[in-house]
């Protein structure tokens, strides 16, 4: 795996399959697997209007993209639910989480009515779009859905 970007801080995430903690970078050219045992890590990444095509349009993976913002009561449940989705379904989804507030470019490019709205893109385009608050499994159902119908 090779990183394409730089500027942008890795996470650390630990492996579901062994526990050891990994740096994910926001961009790379593959899927990012645990050093030590190969399984597919969960990939999160924050992005805004600067390093979103790097990031999100670029993705080798379809990209679930959270657009929030800091004052939205429900975007505090729905964040925790797409981060347990990204783990449900990782090597197969990234997730890039965008404050909407501070990027008014991607506001404007996905005409955002209401936050938490939540996007599922492939190669730069939207394949599935939901506004608002569900539960992580009713999340996780609709990612795996578009992912199937889009694939
Ligand atoms: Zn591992």
């Amino acid at each position: 795996m090779e990183i394409v970007e730089h500027g942008v801080e890795p996470r650390i995430v630990s492996c579901i399959s062994c526990g050891k903690r990994n740096r994910v970078p926001a961009t790379a050219t593959g899927t990012p697997s645990c050093g030590a045992c190969r399984a597919a890590l969960p990939w999160i990444a924050d992005a805004d209007d600067r390093t979103f095509d790097a990031i999100a349009d670029r993705s080798p993976l379809p990209v679930l993209v959270d657009l929030w913002a800091p004052w939205c009561i429900p975007c505090r449940l729905v964040g925790p639910a797409l981060e347990q989705v990204a783990r449900d379904l990782a090597g197969r989804v990234k997730l890039v989480k965008v404050n909407v507030d501070t990027a008014p470019g991607l506001h404007r490019r996905f005409a955002v009515q209401a936050v938490p709205t939540l996007l599922l893109m492939r190669d730069g385009k939207v394949i599935a779009r939901q506004a608002g608050a569900a539960p992580s499994a009713v999340l996780r159902r609709w990612a795996e859905q578009g992912l199937a119908t889009a694939a």
